[in-house]
């Protein structure tokens, strides 16, 4: 049943506030900014309250339910985050203010670039990109004008393993370069024959993603780099899962030469609902003059009584601004909290549980699920969701059967290189108890596909809704809450 929109509850008349007696002299408005007819809903407050604790129930989150969405990194949220990002200081900083009055914010701004560069093994960190996609958009474009800054201009090809996520050939294409896809050897890492036949002086460079979304991590990766770097390639990080090796492995000691951080995978800021995110660059030294600005600096004195300030600088062969004034800063805040509160130590455990949690259950599923690839896995691996012996059954219906379980869907269908793919992330954030409760969902929907396929075809069950047209959910939004939905 659909749940009636806020306008449905609106009886004329209705009122959720009562204002105060007037008791100070009145000024009318002035004649065309006196708005009357207000198409708004009139309801009480009662309705109001009820109405929308409804809605926010209906919702599947990791508030509510594991979340184990393979490649999005869905851990808790820690809340200690939310404190500090609404600490007035932080939150009321205005980005027109002058750096000298905001100073606190830059010291932020420039501890998280020093952390995060300290984390990925890299020179220099740009805090701008507003999102993962926006942070490789900003790397394949340095990585381009580092090599036309060389006069080096006949590099227009991107190589891409045939693994990678989809915004790595979208990201090539809009900078206006080449994909060239490249294909996975029979252990899931980048085939290393193939990739060093298409190594020359036309790539620009290679973007990879390490763990890779198998959730393997490539087993030649220095040969790949030093493939790339032979032929003046430079090599691009996808970060995205860099909750597998945060503590572990620093991808610039690997040779990479700019990676993109997710913020809000990794490092736990709220997302799921589209925004807002961060996705920060790291870059070794060659490419720091590139680097979108402006980026904070530390400057040795300069305020009264002050040891130093910090000041914002844009880097001197700057591709430009990727984005409005300093980033998205709520989410830096948030970043730096969580990084602040668990420290390194607190990093590299949670990395370490992150692994252990996947490679414990891939062990308790793959007897029941065929396993895409057969190798200790690092933060998530990808099973087949499919069997020979019931042919009726598919990936989406396993995933729409864990609804009534009460979780949310692994991601589906995505890497394409595995047949009805289900990619699952436990994180390092659900218990040995919860774990097990997934196991045990997983292995009954198992049993299900063979003796009772229709439960499956036809869940979810007990959601407020059961399928959408996925198509038209995406194409057609209905953003706005009108008395009559519209229609595209
Ligand atoms: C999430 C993800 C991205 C894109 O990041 P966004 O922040 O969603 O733009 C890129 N690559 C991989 C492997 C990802 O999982």
């Amino acid at each position: 049943m659909l749940e009636p929109l806020i306008y449905d509850l609106s009886r004329p008349g209705r009122q959720g506030l009562t204002l105060p007696v007037v008791d100070v002299e009145t000024t009318p408005l002035p004649e065309g900014l006196v708005r009357t007819e207000l198409d708004l809903p009139e309801v009480d407050q009662m309705t109001v309250v009820r109405h929308f604790t409804r809605l926010s129930k209906l919702n599947m989150g990791i508030d509510t339910n594991m979340y184990p969405l393979g490649s999005c990194t869905m851990k808790y949220n820690p809340r200690i985050n939310e404190v500090t990002a609404r600490l007035p200081g932080l939150a009321s900083a205005h980005p027109m203010q002058d750096p000298e009055t905001a100073q606190g914010s830059l010291a932020l701004m420039h501890t998280l670039q020093e952390w995060l560069a300290e984390i990925g093994g890299f020179a220099g960190v740009s805090l701008q990109p507003a999102a993962g996609a926006q942070g490789e958009l900003t790397g394949v474009l340095m990585m381009r004008a580092y090599h036309l800054a060389r006069g080096d201009l006949n590099r227009t090809k991107v190589l891409i393993p045939n693994s990678a996520h989809g915004t790595n050939p979208a990201t090539a294409n809009m900078a206006g370069l080449d994909v060239v896809e490249i294909p996975s050897d029979a252990r899931g890492n980048v085939d290393l024959a193939a990739l060093k036949a298409l190594c020359d002086d036309t790539i620009v460079g290679l973007m990879i993603t390490n763990p890779n979304t198998l959730g393997l991590f490539e087993e030649h990766v220095e040969e790949v780099v030093a493939a790339v770097h032979g032929c003046g390639g430079l090599v691009y990080g996808d970060g995205a899962n860099m909750n597998a090796i945060v503590g572990k492995v620093r991808p610039g000691d690997l040779g990479f030469d700019v990676l993109h951080y997710n913020l809000h995978k990794t490092f736990s800021t709220p997302h799921g609902g589209g925004g807002p995110g961060s996705g920060p660059v790291g870059v070794s030294a060659r490419l720091k003059d590139f680097l979108p600005g402006p980026v904070v600096v530390r400057v040795e004195g300069g305020l009264e009584n002050q040891p130093a300030h910090y000041a914002l600088e844009t880097p001197s062969k700057s591709i430009g601004r990727m984005k409005s004034f300093w980033g998205n800063f709520g989410v830096l805040v948030r970043a730096y909290t969580y990084i602040r509160t668990n420290g390194a130590e607190g990093l590299r455990g949670n990395s370490e549980y992150a692994v252990l949690n996947a490679n414990y259950l891939k062990h308790k599923l793959e007897d029941v699920y065929h396993l895409a690839y057969d190798r200790v896995c690092k933060h998530e691996f990808v099973v087949e969701g499919v069997w020979a012996d019931a042919p009726g059954v598919h990936a989406l219906d396993i995933s729409k059967r864990l609804v009534d379980y009460g979780f949310h869907a692994p991601t589906n269908y995505f890497p394409l290189i595995v047949h009805e793919a289900l990619m699952i992330e436990p994180t390092e954030t659900e218990s040995r108890e919860t774990l097990d409760i997934f196991i045990d969902a997983l292995r009954k929907i198992a049993e299900e596909a063979h003796t009772q396929p229709e439960l499956l075809q036809g869940a979810p069950h007990t959601a407020p809704i059961s399928r959408l047209d996925e198509v038209a959910a995406a194409k057609q939004l209905v953003l706005c809450c009108r008395p009559t939905p519209m229609t595209a």
